[in-house]
């Protein structure tokens, strides 16, 4: 049988890269296409010799060609840490709206299936709590996350536009916190946050009171929900996140417990708009898509404090 052939744009990313791995693994043939504006090709550096992965490096925010036969396109370009996305406002936009329509006009002529990486963050500061798929969110339009959170948004509204106008087969994962290896050190989320500082035994520094909650996704579990979501024939969209919610107290300490480090904790203000509580329901892709997390935030952060610690200078 001839191989699937699978474009995966934010291919030298966090998540982009794993999921080139696991569709690798899946026996597909990858491309990978990233502007490594906050990419590293060290993410990729694994699969250089591969017969079946080639690497591009393109801005898919300009319109842009892949030769021959196309039969999954997952669409995972964007700056996705808030530190990057306010660093980075105008091309945020850009990739979440040309990014999106390129990607979405390729998977048109290729007749290929589309996946779009959409986020927890279209929900805003949640008054819903857990967040179900039916609730339409509650972001500040012109606060300084909407340059991401209205991207996504219109990610979204353009991915169902495609489907319902073109009949493109499309699908969107609505993807919560997410951590493990290949997170940049200085991405600026707090899982690599407060990892870095307990290595270096350097204070924790918690925003706002430290009340706020999240619910952490180890990368393994998230990236085997978005694969069972590709091949599946959905097009509405689901969320895929790990539903077990902490405080980043509670966090903090658990991250102080298994580095061991003797840190002390200090308070710096609270971003502007920072989400006050996340959480996942996931009623739709255990009913549709057979799936949950498996790795629980203890067993997760201990690999990823091996691998962080495995890199550190
Ligand atoms: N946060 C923190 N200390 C840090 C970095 C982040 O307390 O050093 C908080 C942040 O304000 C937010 C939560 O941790 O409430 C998760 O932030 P992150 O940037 O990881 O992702 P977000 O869920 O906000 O996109």
């Amino acid at each position: 049988m001839k191989k699937k052939i699978a474009v995966v744009t934010g291919g030298a990313g966090f998540l982009g890269s794993h999921l080139c791995d696991r569709l690798l693994a899946d026996g597909c043939k990858v491309i990978a296409v990233d502007n490594l504006l906050t990419g590293s090709l060290r993410n990729v550096a694994h699969l250089k010799k591969n017969k079946d992965f080639d690497f591009l490096k393109k801005n898919i925010s300009k319109p842009f060609s892949i030769a021959g036969k196309v039969d999954y396109i997952l669409d995972f370009a964007s700056p996705a840490s808030p530190v990057d996305y306010l660093k980075y406002a105008i091309e945020t936009l850009e990739v979440g709206s040309y990014g999106v329509h390129n990607c979405l006009e390729l998977a048109k002529q290729k007749k290929a299936r589309f996946l779009v990486a959409s986020t927890s963050e279209i929900y805003g500061d949640p008054l819903e709590h857990p967040q179900k798929e039916t609730y339409w969110g509650h972001v500040n339009t012109i606060g300084p996350r909407s340059v991401y959170d209205e991207a996504k948004r219109f990610g979204e509204a353009i991915t169902m536009a495609y489907h319902r106008y073109h009949k493109v087969n499309t699908s969107i994962v609505r993807i919560f916190n997410t951590y493990g290896p290949r997170m940049q050190v200085k991405d600026g989320r707090v899982v690599p946050n407060f990892i870095d500082q307990a290595l270096h035994n350097k204070p924790l520094t918690i925003y706002g009171d430290g009340k706020q909650t999240r619910s952490f996704c180890f990368y393994s579990d998230l990236i085997d929900g978005i694969v069972r979501l590709l091949y599946s024939g959905i097009h509405d969209p689901i969320n895929i996140g790990n539903p077990k919610e902490f405080t980043m107290l509670e966090f903090a300490g658990l991250v102080l417990k298994l580095s061991g480090a003797t840190s002390k904790i200090v308070y710096h203000p609270l971003p502007v708009d920072d989400p006050k509580q996340r959480q996942p329901d996931i009623t739709l892709a255990k009913k549709h898509l057979k799936w949950e997390p498996k790795i629980r935030l203890e067993e997760g952060l201990k690999e990823t404090l091996e691998w962080f610690k495995a890199r550190r200078i």
